[in-house]
């Protein structure tokens, strides 16, 4: 059987001590050598900064392949373009190109940029387009989702956008996080009948902390299912059985999907990385040891 591949998600760091923290997950992380790590964006100026500062520091101290997330969230055309040669530049190929959510808060309607793309869809076509040549070097992976994004308006038309994100030239696509492997499974069929045969990885959540997730599945509309909040029930003060419960939910599902003949696995780290190196142990990806970066 194939050897499994995984790619984990950061996020920018905020402060000095979330910096800290973020690199010794980065530098754990890094042995088990992963396709790609992503790191997020948010809308605002110092966010983007912080995403860009975070890539850079990938690319020049460590042998990792960075994907940075990129949104048309508040940004003109120009601007969206000069985040992408700012990534080009140093040195970051892969971008994970998304139409974001309304700086009011998801469930709030999108509105784009006056002079800015509308939509995933047309950010992959603009990223494809950037100094053409160039455009088409990039890696592009896109979003997806196993149960239906808030805006969405029923399969047919979640998949046809899913389609057209492929047809602009996306690469593979990275699903939202969820616990239920039927949810994947269904989303993996919908995508078949649509003539989608771009990847689609599974994105697994390792947020231990309860309130934490719900908050996010609420913003997403993910559900939690009645045995998770079981698990959880009683543990707000004891974050190390939260820990040791989210490995084993982590690993219970990763042994599902692979028993499915899953083989590529995102997994949303949180910036810590305990539980993605258990999680990845237990998928039989050992450590190895780091060339020193170039
Ligand atoms: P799309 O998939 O393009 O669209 C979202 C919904 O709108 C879908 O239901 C789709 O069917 C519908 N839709 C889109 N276009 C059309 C159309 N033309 N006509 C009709 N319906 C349409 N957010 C951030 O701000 N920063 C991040 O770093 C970030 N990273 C993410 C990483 C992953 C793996 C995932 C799954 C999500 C991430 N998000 C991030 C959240 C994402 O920005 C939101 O989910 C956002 O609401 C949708 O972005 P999208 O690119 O999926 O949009």
């Amino acid at each position: 059987m194939t050897q499994p591949s995984v790619s984990f998600e950061f996020f920018p760091p905020k402060s000095d001590a979330a910096e800290a923290k973020l690199w010794d997950a980065v530098n754990r992380l890094e042995p088990v050598d992963p396709l790609f790590v992503s790191v997020t964006f948010g809308a605002g100026g110092s966010t983007r900064d912080r995403t860009h500062r975070t890539v850079k520091r990938m690319v020049e101290e460590t042998t990792l392949v960075p994907a940075a997330h990129l949104t048309c969230v508040d940004a003109s055309r120009d601007e969206v373009h000069a985040v992408i040669e700012d990534y080009w530049q140093a040195g970051v190929k892969h971008i994970v190109a998304l139409r974001g959510d309304s700086p009011d808060g998801m469930g709030e309607a999108f509105t784009p940029h006056p002079d800015g793309y509308k939509g995933s869809i047309e950010l992959i076509e603009g990223i494809r387009a950037h100094r053409p040549e160039l455009g088409k070097c990039f890696e592009i992976s896109v979003a997806a989702y196993p149960e239906p994004h808030p805006d969405s308006r029923g399969w047919a038309d979640d998949m046809a956008v899913l389609k057209a994100k492929q047809d602009a030239g996306a690469d593979r696509a990275i699903t939202q996080f969820f616990f239920n492997p039927d949810d994947y499974f269904r989303l993996l069929d919908e995508a078949e009948k649509a003539g989608i045969t771009m990847p689609i990885i599974p994105g697994i959540m390792l947020q231990p902390n309860f309130k934490g997730l719900t908050r996010m599945a609420k913003m997403v509309q993910a559900t939690l299912p009645d045995w998770l909040r079981d698990l959880y029930d009683g543990l707000d003060d004891d974050p190390e059985t939260r820990d040791l419960v989210t490995a084993n939910v982590a690993a219970e599902l990763t042994r599902k999907l692979a028993d499915q003949g899953v083989r590529d696995f995102h997994f949303y780290t949180l910036n810590r990385a305990g539980l993605a190196l258990s999680t990845c142990r237990l998928l039989g990806l050992k450590p190895k040891p780091v060339p020193k970066a170039a």
